[in-house]
């Protein structure tokens, strides 16, 4: 009905007239120029006064439409990436596989893309692709209408001019904002195949916008799971690290599953939703999580897939220790294997894997609560995040609950308060003291102190 309403007023043809974008006014989408950010009007201003095409794109348009905050302003162009940076001093050309220009605009940067062009046979650019249909490499420029063609779904292909304040939409993406749709452009079997990656995207797109996935887009990604395989790890850590960042991490996780899609989709997700143990501790970080997005303060991906996968160090550390390999190392091996087998489908950088052990290895000394060994465990630079670890491993129920209440106590008192707070020497640390002066090859004294 907002569709033929849309078409009416602008009185053009409906769905039948290929190429012909709806140019929609401020007065039916309601988007004034000043929701965006001032970098990115003054760099299509810019751009359009030096005679090109310049749109507010993606998105930005999309997340404005829906009332809420973009993350940042991207613009799409008709001038290509030199024409680009010509036009701004401050402002360089990147990436490979696709190039895209950064504009440095005070304190923002604005990503500028050139319309790319139509891949499809007809065309004669044929895009190169693998064996399953996978876009591997493509560079070529179009038109505005090409662009949006390539584009995943229909509300993520609206461009918005700030001159005009007006939205070119090819694909009816405003009237499926609308009707709280998200529907793919094009055959969306063919569209996984090209980039298995846009079904992830579905998931993560309709739980933040709260849109129901069309029928014809969600259908065939039950079948088409297994493509995820083919995804490079990199750009599969990444699209998970927006997935659980997005600040609706839970709602996109229990979409998943209510959609089946869970299994084969992400190896981490398998992982976490199979686990009624773990289910608890994971659904509180990932609620923790949302609640630090919403409130703008920064998530740390290492504490994150630190919980996503502990369930998993507990099962592993819990088989070492019964099969006689002493606790600590038992840990540490565990770690190494829970790592080793996500490192290979999910390229968890090093750094985020430092952090990750990190975390990890701090919990054990939690439990030591006498002599100077609490002392030591505050002065360790991941104690923060160790310490945040701790309350949810003790708020799921997995950790007597006694041990967290202990530690923030301990961590606000004074130093007559701490002392008065430490426990008598348990046998077994006594023990491990007197190992440690001594110690064998593998007795773990790899623990940071
Ligand atoms: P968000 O920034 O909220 O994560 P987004 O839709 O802006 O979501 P980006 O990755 O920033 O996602 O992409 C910007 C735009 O590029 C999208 O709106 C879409 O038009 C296009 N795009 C991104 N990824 C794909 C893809 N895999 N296939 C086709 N188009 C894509
Ligand atoms: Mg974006």
């Amino acid at each position: 009905m907002i569709r033929k309403f849309i078409s009416r007023v602008l009185g053009r043809k409906g769905p039948g007239s290929p190429g012909q974008p709806a140019i929609i006014a401020v007065a039916q989408h309601g988007l004034q120029r000043d929701q965006i950010s001032r970098g990115c009007r003054r760099t299509i201003e810019t751009l359009q006064e030096s005679g090109y095409q310049a749109y507010v794109v993606g998105g930005a348009v999309r997340d404005l439409l829906a009332g809420l905050a973009p993350k940042d302003f991207d613009v799409a162009t008709n001038a290509t990436p030199e024409q680009v940076r010509h036009c701004f001093r401050r402002s360089r050309i990147i990436g490979r596989r696709f190039q895209i220009v950064h504009v440095n605009m005070g304190p923002e940067t604005i990503e500028v893309t050139t319309f790319r062009g139509h891949h499809g046979e007809q065309s004669g650019n044929k895009a190169q692709t693998d064996d399953q249909g996978r876009v591997l490499r493509d560079n070529v420029f179009g038109s505005q209408a090409e662009d949006a063609a390539r584009r995943d779904f229909t509300v993520n292909a609206l461009y918005y001019d700030p001159t005009s304040e007006t939205i070119v939409d090819y694909h009816h993406g405003v009237a499926d904002l609308r009707q709280k749709t998200l529907r793919m452009i094009g055959d969306p079997k063919t569209r996984y195949r090209e980039d298995p990656v846009r079904m992830l995207r579905a998931v993560r797109l309709a739980a933040k916008l709260g849109l129901m996935i069309d029928p014809a887009a969600s259908r065939p990604i039950r079948e088409m799971t297994d493509l995820i395989e083919n995804v490079p790890p990199s750009r599969l850590f990444d699209e998970m690290l927006k997935l659980l960042t997005s600040g609706h991490a839970v709602r996109c996780v229990t979409r998943l599953r209510e959609e089946g899609l869970h299994h084969g989709l992400l190896p981490l997700l398998d992982v976490i939703l199979d686990q009624p143990l773990g289910e608890r501790f994971v659904m509180l970080a990932l609620e923790a999580t949302d609640r630090r997005v919403r409130e703008d303060k920064p998530i740390s991906p290492g504490f994150l897939f630190a919980t996503l996968l502990w369930n998993e160090v507990l099962v592993k550390w819990e088989l070492l220790q019964s099969g006689g390999e002493p606790v600590i190392p038992a840990l540490f091996l565990a770690m190494d294997e829970v790592l080793d087998v996500q490192a290979e489908k999910l390229a968890i950088t090093r750094r985020i894997a430092g952090d990750i052990k990190d975390i990890w290895a701090l919990q054990p000394r939690f439990e030591q609560r006498s002599g100077k060994r609490p002392y030591g465990v505050l002065q360790q630079p991941r104690f923060k995040a160790g310490y945040d670890f701790l309350l949810l491993r003790s708020e799921s129920g997995e950790l007597d609950h006694e041990v967290g209440t202990w530690w923030t106590d301990f961590l606000h008192a004074s130093d007559e308060g701490r002392a008065a707070m430490l426990l008598p020497p348990q046998p077994g640390e006594a023990r491990k003291r007197r190992r440690r002066r001594r110690p064998p090859a593998d007795s773990g004294q790899n623990i940071p102190e």
